[in-house]
C-alpha cells in the first residue's frame, strides 16, 4: 500500500466537510493502508494567531479524530510540532526553493492580499508542507484543488534534490478526494464549508449540539424552484443537501432526490441523517475529553514512533547535501 498523508491545521472549527471528505476515508482505509495523519499546529501560526486558540484546537482536533474511530495503533498519529524534524528538513528543502518559485503560489497571494502584516511563514509554508510530505516518503497526498499546487511544488524538490544531491526522497503525487465527499456552504453552496472562511451558520460543526445542527439545515440556503431534483449547476443548495444526506446513508445523491417532494421534508431527513451521523462521535468525544492525559500519552508514543522515521530521514538529507555529520 502506497503511504497517504493528511494534516488538519488547528484554527477554527472542524466541520462535516472535514469528516465526510478526509476523517472518515482515513479511519475507513487505516485498517489496510499506510496512513500518517497530522495535527499541523505549524501551520496555524502562519497568520494572526492566538496562542491559547492553537494550544486547545490541537488537543481538540486529536481528540476528534480518536472520537471519530482513528486508531493510533493502525497509524502513524502526531503532533507536526512534537517532531522537530519537520522544521529541521524545512530548511534544508528552503536550500533547493527558488524565491520566486515560493512567491508564484496562489494561495500565497491570495493570503498575503487579505492580510495587512504578512508573515514570512506564510510565504514559505508550502515548503514546509514539502518537508511534511517528504520526510515519510510520502507516496499520496489526498487534496482538494486549493492545495494541489503545494503538492507540485513537493513533487518539484523532491525530483530537483535527488537530481542533484542523489536519490534522497519518494516523488509523491496528488490523489482526489471522493467528489461527493465535498461538502458545500449551507448559506453560500457555490463555496466550500471551510473552517476558516465559513461563518458559523454556513458550516456544520462536529462539535455543535444536536438542535443546532438541525436549526442550520432548516435555515440552508435552497434555491429558486420547488421540485427537489439533483442538479450541482442550476440548484447548488439542494444539491449540497443531497449530497450530504448521500455522505451520511451511504445512497446515491440522484436517486435520493426521487424520494422528496418538498424542500422541507429533505431538510428534515438531512437534519436526521447528520445528528445520527455525528452522535456517537460527540459521545465518544466527551468521554475522551474527560481524560486529556490519555490523548496528550497517545500523542507523545506518536510522535516517538514518528521521530523513529524522520531522524533516519533528516540525516541522509544532510548528508546528501553535504553537511558533516556530528
Ligand atoms: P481552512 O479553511 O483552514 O483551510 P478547511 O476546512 O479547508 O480549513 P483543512 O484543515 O484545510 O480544512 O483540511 C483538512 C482536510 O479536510 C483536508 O483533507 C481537506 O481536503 C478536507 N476538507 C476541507 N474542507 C472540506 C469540504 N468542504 N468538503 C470535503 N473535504 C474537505
Ligand atoms: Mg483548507
Amino acid at each position: 500500500m502506497p503511504r497517504r498523508l493528511t494534516g488538519f491545521t488547528p484554527s477554527g472549527h472542524l466541520h462535516l466537510g472535514n469528516y465526510l471528505g478526509a476523517m472518515r476515508p482515513i479511519i475507513d482505509g487505516q485498517a489496510t493502508g499506510d496512513t500518517v495523519v497530522f495535527i499541523s499546529d505549524l501551520h496555524a501560526l502562519t497568520l494572526d494567531h492566538d496562542p491559547r486558540e492553537v494550544r486547545d484546537r490541537t488537543l481538540e482536533f486529536a481528540t476528534l479524530l480518536l472520537a471519530a474511530g482513528l486508531d493510533p495503533d493502525a497509524c502513524l498519529f502526531m503532533v507536526q510540532s512534537h517532531v522537530p524534524e519537520h522544521a529541521e528538513l524545512h530548511y534544508l528543502l528552503e536550500c533547493v526553493t527558488g524565491y520566486g518559485e515560493a512567491q508564484r503560489m496562489i494561495q500565497f497571494k491570495e493570503k498575503s492580499r487579505r492580510q495587512e502584516q504578512v508573515r514570512m511563514s506564510l510565504l514559505t509554508y508550502p515548503i514546509l508542507m514539502a518537508a511534511d510530505i517528504l520526510l515519510y516518503d510520502t507516496a499520496e497526498v489526498p487534496v482538494g484543488d486549493d492545495q494541489r499546487q503545494h503538492v507540485e511544488l513537493a513533487r518539484d524538490l523532491a525530483v530537483r534534490f535527488n537530481g542533484r544531491y542523489g536519490e534522497t526522497f519518494t516523488v509523491p503525487r496528488t490523489v482526489n478526494p471522493p467528489v461527493a465527499a465535498r461538502v458545500m456552504d449551507l448559506s453560500a453552496p457555490k463555496e466550500k464549508m471551510s473552517k476558516s472562511t465559513s461563518a458559523a451558520a454556513g458550516a456544520l460543526r462536529l462539535l455543535d449540539e444536536p438542535a443546532h445542527l438541525r436549526r442550520k439545515i432548516m435555515r440552508a440556503v435552497t434555491d429558486a424552484g420547488t421540485t427537489v431534483t439533483y442538479d450541482p449547476d442550476q440548484s447548488p443548495g439542494v444539491a449540497n443537501l443531497l449530497d450530504i444526506l448521500a455522505g451520511c446513508t451511504g445512497a446515491q445523491p440522484g436517486a435520493l432526490a426521487a424520494g422528496f417532494d418538498r424542500y422541507g421534508d429533505l431538510k428534515h431527513a438531512v437534519a436526521d441523517a447528520v445528528v445520527e451521523t455525528l452522535a456517537p462521535i460527540q459521545r465518544r468525544y466527551v468521554e475522551l475529553a474527560a481524560d486529556p492525559d490519555h490523548v496528550r500519552d497517545v500523542l507523545r508514543t506518536g510522535a516517538r514512533k514518528a521521530r523513529a522515521i524522520a531522524a533516519d530521514k533528516v540525516r541522509r538529507t544532510e548528508a546528501a547535501i553535504g553537511l558533516l555529520p556530528a
